[in-house]
């Protein structure tokens, strides 16, 4: 008797258990959610990344441009945290390098200390990401964009809709550069959206890089960096591979004054020519979890927001990570 109700117990509480295809959904896979995401499925919860882009890593994707694959998008910079580069390195499997420095000799132009940085650039770190992901429990949808997501409070589960079919989860997480619209909720506001202007200059300069990253120090420019140490199919011998941050969407025209700029401040070859230009533009929306608190209060708690404003924040996660994650030398 006492064996059947242990049973009734058991089976009676998985039973009436919301019983959820997810337990979260992360929406976006910028490294801070990739990484969130790993732990959880790690620690034993059902996750799933879902990623608008045909590539992993959000503001730290790379493209193709220039006719150049697996380019930075944008100019990036990672700080020089001893927790983030440990994490980085033992538990992701990066191989991070100092950026002043890329080449192990001290460059005259770069006085700065800009930190440390992956030394094949964002598609090194993306690539180890996504051989994490391989290998764990938790699943990945690139190119795959969540529009809407409907909320069905009387079973406490989110509805989400990929392609034709329908899957729930307890908990969508996202960041504020993730956005997504909530159906039954028509009241909760739509996104605001930042644009962030990037020039890319392949220039032909056989001798060697002479800076890798620094501000603006003329009109419209943000900062720059020369991507050619940090790239793992650089374009032929003797070209490089410059990106350039602009404050707006005039200065993409300014190709050629840029380039003579960087040539008057010999930061390249006096010899160096302009190849080609390109120009990329990221858009992101923004998504403040406060304005669905006061437009739809019931929808708030099936909202969990990570912070993701700076790849440093890594070093906030690192006791708890390391705790889940293998060193990668016994993957
Ligand atoms: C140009 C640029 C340069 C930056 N440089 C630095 C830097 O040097 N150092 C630093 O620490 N930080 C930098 N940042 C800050 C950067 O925003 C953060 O490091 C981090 O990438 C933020 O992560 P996020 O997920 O909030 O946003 P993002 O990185 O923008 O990623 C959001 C992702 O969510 C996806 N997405 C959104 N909505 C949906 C949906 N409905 N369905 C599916 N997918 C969706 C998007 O496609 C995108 O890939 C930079 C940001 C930009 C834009």
């Amino acid at each position: 008797m006492r064996r059947f109700f242990l049973l009734l117990l058991v089976y009676g509480c998985s039973l009436f258990a919301a019983d959820v295809d997810f337990d979260y959904v992360f929406i976006g896979s910028s490294p801070i959610s990739v990484l969130e995401g790993l732990y959880r499925s790690y620690t034993g919860s059902k996750v799933l990344i879902v990623e608008a882009s045909p590539t992993l890593g959000g503001a730290w994707k790379s493209i193709t441009i220039c006719g150049v694959a697996h380019v930075d998008m944008g100019c990036h910079q990672i700080g020089s945290d001893p927790k983030l580069k440990k994490f980085l390195e033992t538990y992701v499997g990066c191989s991070l390098v100092q950026m002043n420095n890329p080449y192990g000799q001290t460059n005259a132009l770069q006085s700065a200390d800009s930190g440390l940085y992956f030394s094949g650039g964002c598609y090194e770190l993306n690539c180890r990401l996504l051989e994490l992901i391989d290998k764990s429990p938790a699943q990945l949808l690139l190119n795959c964009k969540l529009e809407k997501m409907h909320i069905n409070f009387d079973d406490s589960v989110a509805v989400i809709k990929i392609q034709d079919s329908y899957y729930t989860t307890s908990k969508i997480v996202m960041t504020p550069n993730s956005y997504i619209e909530i159906e039954n909720c028509p009241k909760a506001p739509k996104p605001s959206y930042s644009k962030y202007y990037h020039l890319y200059l392949l220039i032909e300069d056989s001798s060697p890089p002479r800076f890798t990253y620094f501000h603006g120090f003329c009109k419209g420019m943000s900062r720059a960096i020369n991507l050619t140490p940090f790239s793992l199919e650089m374009p032929e011998e003797g070209q490089q591979l410059i990106a350039i941050q602009t404050y707006d969407e005039q200065s993409l025209s300014y190709a050629t004054f840029y380039f003579d700029e960087l040539k008057k401040r010999q930061f390249i070859s006096q010899n160096a020519r302009l190849i080609t230009s390109d120009q990329y533009i990221y858009e992101q929306p923004h998504f403040h979890l406060s304005s669905i608190q006061s437009t739809c209060p019931q929808a708030h708690s099936f909202f969990e927001i990570l912070r993701t404003d700076a790849i440093w924040n890594i070093s906030q996660h690192t006791d708890k990570w390391e705790k889940a994650f293998t060193p990668c030398m016994t993957h």
